[in-house]
This record gives structure tokens, sequence and C-alpha cells, in this order.
């Protein structure tokens, strides 16, 4: 191997990623004093965070009743009962405060006649446990949410004096020899430098992974990174099986149409022109949870009432709605579906099919965002030195299905947890251990065999075999033969990873390398995913097995753990938290409520 050089950072906290999960982390950590470093392998806010329009949920209770529990009661019923309660009771009570923290930040939300922050409907957000009318509570910035978030948080950061090392991709962990996370090491992308990055604490909040599939509406950056990271120090990966399709992504080229679009009184028809959602979910109709939709459209395309000459989408209307609306609420869009699917909104149907959006699954943490390592006999033991926020991680808020408008929230209500937690565990006036050499020299070995490979596979072949074997296997629906056939397939493809050809042997602005590496990471997303969905024999929030196409709650309510090794997957699983943080006396839910039952909307 060649010698590298690195250059050695010391911080209190390394926090990987600057979406709006990392910035949130990285901007608390800064506020109490702690030195912390943010790195990033894009700049902060072209983070897909960016591309967020619907808005963030929180029960403020600005455009009629709404309370904390109703927001809980809607996030277990739409995790299928596989949330943990402990940490969704977490979200559901702290998304006020921290939407209150971000319009203080100076998010500019839009606004009611009143001058309240302005919130809209979304799918499967209620009132009254289920058992009233749809409710208003995602507050937005137009359908620029995400953008007002990020860029508000980025400038809060750099007030606190945050320091930030832009296009620096992580390439792996620090890990001690007694399983303590010390830091990353990572590669300056624009001179070819390398860098180790020594903490006591690392926060990973590198996002999801959905460019594991063919057609997805995550930015080209999502390839899970923080994941393949985690992996390869050996830890585990949690209900990977669950990745979310949203219904309205545009049809050819995936860019997403938010629900938000639905929320302001948007419809899906098929060919006969029927608003067919009224058939499958009378009450919430297109407002119906994410994969409730996306099963319904699908159902509909294979029963030959798609839309088009090949019938094989769905039509999202809008041109009824008044100009006014449209161009208020929902500018973004309009000109998505102008540039990619030609359709002016005022006057035709936007074309429409299922794509991949979100990944339930990541790095298993607890309502701090403190990374698990979990053993049969604690399944809650602390990996230490290490958090991950965000789609990366899995608190797990969303279980078997988010709801929309819960990620952004999730962001910074752990993203701001983190920081909290760092408080009680990073003490500011210790030294930073030196990082482990052995574990260093290994990151750049890898690093090194992959900037000389000379296999025979070029990396953009080998993702591409990946993204539709993904995609044709571990799709929307799911059958024991397809991932049966899925797990076969991908195990094939993983292992032409040792046939990886690179052609760029160049440190400076080498994409190739980089594509390498972010392969190297989506690999062990996808085998966790399609593994994890073979062995899971029941239907779940997003996990829709045909052959068993009841939720198994008996056998099947608990948290699958996946350790990945090269194309080997092995399984363990965890059970399911199901106490609350509080009980009725002290002003929490009555367990009566979310005790499980059919999921109907
Ligand atoms: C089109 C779209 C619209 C959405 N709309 C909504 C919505 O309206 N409401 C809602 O609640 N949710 C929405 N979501 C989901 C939500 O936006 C995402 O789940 C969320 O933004 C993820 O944020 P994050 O901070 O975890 O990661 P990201 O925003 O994806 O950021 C990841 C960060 O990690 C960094 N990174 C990754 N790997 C490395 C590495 N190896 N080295 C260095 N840095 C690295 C990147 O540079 C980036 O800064 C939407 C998602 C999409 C795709």
């Amino acid at each position: 191997m060649a010698a590298y050089e690195y250059e050695t950072h010391e911080y209190d906290v390394v926090v990987v990623g600057a979406g709006g999960a990392g910035l949130r982390a990285t901007l608390g950590m800064a506020e109490q004093g702690l030195r912390t470093a943010c790195i990033t392998k894009v700049f902060p806010t072209r983070s897909h965070t960016v591309a967020a329009q619907g808005g963030i949920a929180a029960s403020l209770g600005n455009m009629g009743p709404d309370h904390w529990q109703w927001h809980m009661y809607d996030t277990v019923k739409g995790s299928d009962w596989l949330g943990d309660t402990d940490a969704m009771e977490y979200l559901a009570r702290e998304a006020p405060k921290a939407v209150y923290e971000l319009e203080h930040y100076g998010v500019p939300f839009s606004r009611t006649e009143k001058g309240r922050i302005y919130q809209r409907p979304f799918g499967g957000h209620t009132t009254e446990f289920g058992e009233g009318p749809p409710v208003q509570r995602t507050c937005a910035a137009a359908d620029r949410t995400g953008h007002a978030i990020l860029h508000t948080l980025y400038g809060q950061s750099l007030k606190q004096k945050a320091e930030f090392f832009i296009e620096y991709f992580a390439i792996d962990l620090i890990m001690s020899e007694d399983g303590v996370c010390q830091g990353v090491v990572a590669w300056k992308l624009d001179d070819g430098t390398i860098h180790v990055f020594a903490a006591k604490m690392t926060v990973l909040a590198t996002g999801g992974y959905g460019r594991a599939y063919f057609s997805a509406t995550s930015a080209h950056t999502c390839t899970g990174d923080g994941g393949g990271m985690v992996a390869r120090a050996g830890l585990p990966l949690q209900d990977m099986e669950f990745v979310q399709f949203h219904p309205t992504g545009i049809y050819g080229a995936g860019c997403l149409i938010t629900e938000g679009a639905r929320g302001e009184g948007g419809y899906l028809t098929n060919s006969e022109g029927e608003r067919f959602m009224e058939r499958y979910a009378p009450t919430y109709k297109d407002l119906a949870s994410r994969d409730v939709v996306s099963r319904c459209m699908t159902i509909e395309i294979r029963e030959g009432r798609g839309v088009g000459p090949n019938k094989d989408h769905i039509h999202l209307n809008l041109s009824h709605l008044p100009p006014e609306v449209l161009a208020e609420r929902l500018p973004g869009i309009s000109e998505s579906a102008k540039i990619f699917a030609g359709v002016d909104v005022t006057r035709e149907p936007i074309p429409v099919l299922p794509t991949v959006h979100y990944n339930m699954g990541g790095i298993p943490t607890n309502y701090w965002g403190e990374v698990l390592d979990p053993t049969p006999d604690h399944p809650d033991r602390v990996a230490p030195g290490l958090m991950a926020v965000g789609e990366a991680g899995c608190a797990s808020v969303h279980g078997a299905n988010r709801l929309g408008s819960n990620s952004l929230i999730d962001l910074v209500v752990f993203g701001r947890a983190a920081a909290i937690r760092a408080k009680d565990v990073v003490d500011p006036k210790t030294a930073v251990p030196a990082p482990n050499k052995a574990s260093i020299d290994s990151a750049l070995g890898r690093f090194d065999g992959l900037r000389h490979a000379k296999g025979s596979v070029p990396t953009a072949d080998l993702r591409l075999e990946m993204q539709k074997t993904m995609q044709a296997d571990a799709a929307v629906f799911r059958t024991s033969k397809s991932l049966s056939e899925g797990c076969a397939n991908m195990a094939r493809v993983a292992a032409k990873m040792d046939d990886i050809k690179v052609t760029d042997r160049s440190l400076i602005w080498n994409s190739d390398l980089m594509e390498t590496l972010e392969l190297t990471n989506l690999m062990p997303n996808a085998l966790a995913t399609v593994v994890s969905a073979e062995a899971r024999k029941e239907s779940r929030g997003a996990h829709a097995h045909e052959d068993y196409p009841d939720r198994n709650d008996e056998t099947w309510r608990k948290h699958t753990l996946s350790w990945v090794e090269g194309p080997s997957v092995r399984l363990a699983y965890r059970p399911v938290k199901l106490e609350p943080l509080t009980s009725p006396d002290e002003g929490g839910i009555d367990p009566k409520k979310i005790a499980p039952k059919a999921r109907v909307y």
C-alpha cells in the first residue's frame, strides 16, 4: 500500500453530515461550548434535506384543536406498532418546542392571517386518536420547508463557531481495541489530502440509502455511508426491510411531488377517471398513509387500470384547485411538473408512480441518539462514543412506516436530543484520546485497495445491477419467491465487489473513486434490506408480503438486527420498547389508546 500522510484534528465532537439532523446536532453541541467539527461530502445547503417540500409535523394547534398525544397515536399507528414507544412519545412531546426553536432561529414559515405558523394536512395525521377528522399539523414554508430549515441552521451553526469541513468524504470510523468510537478518517476531495478527526463523540448524520434502488426521490448523494461505516465496524443495522415508497414520484424522472399536493386537495385517478382511494380508504381517502396509498396504486395498475399507453402509472389531479393556491402553496411542484413531466398543473394531471423515498431502518439508537450494540442479554447496550441521528438512524420512531412530515421533525428533535445527551457524556475538560493507529491503517488500506482496484466490472455497471435487482425483487409488493431470488441475486451482485474496476488513480476530484466508496456503502445497506425482508414472514407497514398478508404481532412485533460482512448477512432480533416515558398520572398517554389493532384509514 502507498503510504498516506495525514493531518490529525482534535475535537470534543465530530458530526458527519450537514443535513437537517447533522446541522441541528452541530448547532446544539456548539451552543453548549463543545468544540464541534461538522464534516460533509457536499456543501451543507446541498444536503438532501434541502429538497423536503411538504413540511414538519408538530401539534401546535394553530389551525384547529390538536394534542401531542394525538400526534403520538398517529405515529404509533403509522409505524404499524413497530416503533419504540419511548422514542415516539419523546418525538411527539418535544416537537412543538423544536419547531418554535426553529422559528426563533429564523426559519421563514408561511403564516396564517393571525401571523401564526401555517400548518397543512398530511397523510395519516388525525385528531381524537384516529376517531376525528384529519388535522392540519404540518408546519410549512410554502413547499420549500427543508430549504428554509437548512439555510437557517447553517447560519446559526456558523454563528456559534462550529467548524465546517466541506467536501470532506468520511471513509471509515476509527474504533479502539475495546470498541469505543474515536472519530473518523476522511478524504478531502478537492486536494486529495487525508484527515483524521479524533473526537470524544462521533455523530453519524449521513442520511438515507435511497440510491440502492433504481427509482428514488432522493439525491444521488443518499448512499447510506453511515450504515456502511457501522457495518464495517462490526455493529448491526436495524429494521432494514422497511423501505418507504412515496405514492407520487413523477413517472419516469422519479422526482417527488409532495404529499402536500394531496394535503391541499389534490387527488389520484385511474384510467377510468375514478378516484379509487375512496374505495380502499373510505375515511381518509387520498390522505391515508403512504404505504397504503402506494399499494392501492400498484393494485390499480396490476389490475389493468393504470393510465398512459402502457397503463403503467396513475394521475395526480390538481387542476381543480384555484390557481392562487397552486401559486402560493405549491409553486415548487408546479415547476417540477412542468420541467420533468411537461405538464401545466392548472390544466392537466401529473403522471405519477410509487417511488423509493425513505428508509425507516438504519443504525439502531436509543431516543438520545446513542448507537446501540445489542446482545441477547442487553438489547439496549450502548456503543460508546457513537451517535446516529436523522434518516441514518433508527430510534425507532417510524417503525415499519413513516408518516409524511415526521422525518423533518425527527431530524430536529433527535439532533437536539443528541446535543442534550452530549452535555452529560462528553467532558470538554479532558484530553481527546489518541486514536487507534491500527484502525486508521485499516481504513487507509481499504481506501488504497479501491483506489488501485484493477478488476473487470466498472463501478457504474455494478451499481446499476444492484439498483435493478433491488427494484425488481424488494419493491412495493414482495413474495417468498421474489425475496429468496433477491437474496441470491444480491449475494451474487455483492460478490462482484471483489472484481471492481476503478480507472482514475488520482486523489483530487476523483469522482470514480468517490462513487466506488459510496457503492461499498450502498451494498451492505441493500444486502441487509433484502435479507431482513426475506426473513420477515408477515406484512407490516411498508413490508407487504403477498404470501403472508397479515400482521403477526405474536411472532413479529420485534426489530430485525442485521450484521453485514462481505456478501453475507447475519440476523437477530430485539424487542420493541412498549413502555411510554410517562404514565397517565404524569400526563402521559393511556396505554390502552396505543394498544395494537388493525390499521384502517
Ligand atoms: C424529495 C424529498 C422530499 C422530502 N420531503 C419531506 C417533507 O416534506 N417532510 C419530511 O418530514 N420529510 C421529507 N423528506 C424526508 C427528509 O427530507 C429526509 O429524511 C431528511 O431530510 C434526511 O435528513 P438527514 O439530515 O438525515 O440527511 P441528508 O439531508 O440526506 O444529509 C446527509 C448529510 O450527510 C453528508 N454525508 C453523507 N455521507 C457522507 C460521507 N461519507 N462523508 C461526509 N459527509 C457525508 C452529506 O454531505 C449531507 O450533508 C423528503 C425527502 C425527499 C428525498
